[in-house]
């Protein structure tokens, strides 16, 4: 290739604009195609309505840029420095995904965005979303068409000013022609809105609901009639962002409302296992409707050297137990097994235990079966099971954290066992996130605080750093506590606190259990 040609390349090097729907809250409702090229971002550009959360799909070194202000406030870009900013870095040859809200053509200005982009012969895409309207009907229980009801559904924006004199809506023909009516952006026009429509020939008998941060944690509907709604709407206090769905169709909320009746709706519920291990938690909580705060209070590192590992595995046929007291352990054990370029056949010599069903469970993805589950799942209860067996004389290894309990390996050093600790991971504080903890703390939005190890504890209390017992409880007072087991319990009770939920069984899925009933025998209420 000659130079010349390379020039040209170069030059011609220009990238792509992906107009994405983020959906209307709930970052599960992203199309997969929007998450693929979330995934693949260089730049990300969002606005106030697309959930942060969606932010986590992008790479960690994408370039995030918030162009959103709530209301279009004092800091929000103007729509010609957003399109701006589009065609710039698609001319600098990058992959941008341009977030925003719900679906992007429907009330998004989302074509003048394109306009600008063709205008410019940037290249792009567009990716629709689940638009709030329909998201917002659902998550509230209502269908926004129905064979008995209603065959037809406009979405109307509420926003246009309503001194304007000649109305791009025609209310006439609306008020009676679409059988559900959907009104975006309409919360601060709603007295007018409503006139509207019974002026023209709407009943005022009307079912109408509002439901404000739809498919979020935040949710809150409220019903009402044309004659109603504004009434009930001032004394619910419902604000911005939210949606009026007008129609019959409303009456079926009594039958189908689901989403705000799950028992942990709006529980906004703070997850101190390390990011690795938080997944299940927070999936089994948000199963329920729970709002997850993740906390990491622990973060996982590998060890710069395994020194007491590599000295064992050379010696491992000599030894009757290997044993797992975490799931980190199993998981940083064959990590190093591997790069050693080993597998599970060289752990022919020793049986092998775990603490309890994840452990189990976590070996058998290495293709293991444990020999042995302790029936409590808990170092004691594991060194008790141990011993039942009879450990007097046996070699027993245990890879595990660089600092940890030392109970096991002192209840089968008793018992006459001859043991080795080789670590293979350790567990290191997080920085950062501290301010945002002790804020929501402060300001009461947390509801529960969920603890699945000592270690999650410990770490809890350094991040909060309440720096006295009687702040520590004016800060948690009002939190409910959930603690794994009792072990975990006991530092939680150590500090001075109380716990209010314990699983009988110590598992994460015992312990959401708990948590649900919990919720649901104090009828839902803190
Ligand atoms: N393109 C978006 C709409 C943007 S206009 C979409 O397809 O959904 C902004 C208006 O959308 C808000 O004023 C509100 O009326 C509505 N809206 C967006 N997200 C919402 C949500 N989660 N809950 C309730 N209303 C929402």
């Amino acid at each position: 290739m000659t130079t010349d040609n390379t020039d040209k390349k170069t030059q011609q090097k220009i990238g792509k604009v992906y107009l994405v729907g983020a959906g209307p809250g709930d970052p599960g409702l992203i199309t997969l195609r929007g998450k693929y090229l979330l995934e693949r971002a260089d730049v990300v550009v969002y606005d106030y309505l697309a959930n942060k959360k969606l932010l986590r799909h992008a790479p960690a070194s994408a370039t995030l840029v918030y162009v959103g202000k709530k209301g279009g406030g004092l800091h929000a870009c103007t729509q010609e420095q957003i399109n701006q900013l589009l065609i710039e870095q698609g001319k600098a040859g990058r992959m941008v995904v341009r977030l925003k809200g719900g679906d992007p053509f429907i009330f998004g200005r989302g074509a003048e965005e394109i306009e600008a982009l063709v205008a410019e012969q940037i290249p792009f895409e567009i990716v629709p979303g689940v638009t709030s309207a329909t998201a917002a009907a659902t998550y509230a229980g209502i269908p926004i068409t129905h064979r008995s009801y209603t065959a037809s559904v406009a979405f109307i924006t509420g926003h246009e000013d309503p001194s304007k004199k000649k109305s791009n809506i025609r209310w006439d023909k609306l008020a009676t022609g679409a059988g559900t009516i959907v009104i975006y952006m309409g919360i601060k026009n709603l007295p007018i809105i409503t006139k509207k429509l019974i002026d023209n020939g709407r009943d005022s008998q009307t079912p109408v609901a509002v439901v404000r941060w739809a498919s979020t944690p935040d949710q809150h509907s409220v019903v009402g009639t044309l004659a109603t709604i504004t009434d009930v709407v001032h004394r619910a206090d419902i604000k911005p962002p939210a949606l009026i769905v007008v129609g019959d169709v409303v009456k079926l909320r009594d039958t189908i409302d689901w989403y705000e009746k799950r028992a942990l709706f709006g529980k906004h519920v703070v997850v101190t296992r390390t990011r690795e291990q938080a997944s299940e938690l927070v999936a089994l909580l948000e199963e329920h409707g729970a709002d997850c705060l993740e906390y990491p209070t622990i973060h996982i590192e590998p060890l710069d050297e395994y020194q007491v590992l590599d000295r064992e595995l050379a010696r491992i046929g000599s030894y009757n137990w290997l044993i797992f007291t975490s799931l980190n352990a199993v998981t940083y054990f064959f990590k190093h097994l591997y790069d050693l370029g080993l597998d599970a056949r060289s752990l022919g010599g020793p049986r092998i235990a775990v603490v309890g069903k994840s452990t189990r469970d976590k070996l058998l993805e290495y293709g293991i079966r444990a020999d042995l589950v302790p029936e409590k799942f808990t170092g004691e209860g594991l060194a008790e099971s141990l011993i039942a067996t009879g450990v007097k004389g046996s070699r027993v290894l245990i890879p595990r954290a660089l600092k940890a309990r030392e109970v096991v390996p002192e209840m089968l050093g008793q018992a006459g066992a001859e043991v080795i600790v080789a670590p293979v991971y350790q567990n290191v504080p997080p920085h950062g996130r501290k301010r945002q903890l002790r804020e929501q703390l402060d300001e009461g939005r947390i509801d529960l605080l969920t603890f699945t190890s000592s270690s999650t504890v410990t770490n809890f209390l350094t991040m909060v750093d309440a720096g006295s017992e009687e702040e520590l409880h004016r800060l948690l007072d009002q939190v409910t506590i959930a603690a794994i087991g009792p072990i975990t319990a006991k530092t939680v009770e150590k500090s001075g606190l109380r716990v209010d939920i314990r699983p009988e069984r110590y598992t994460i899925a015992d312990m959401v259990d708990a948590i649900v009933d919990h919720y649901r025998h104090s009828g839902g209420m803190a």
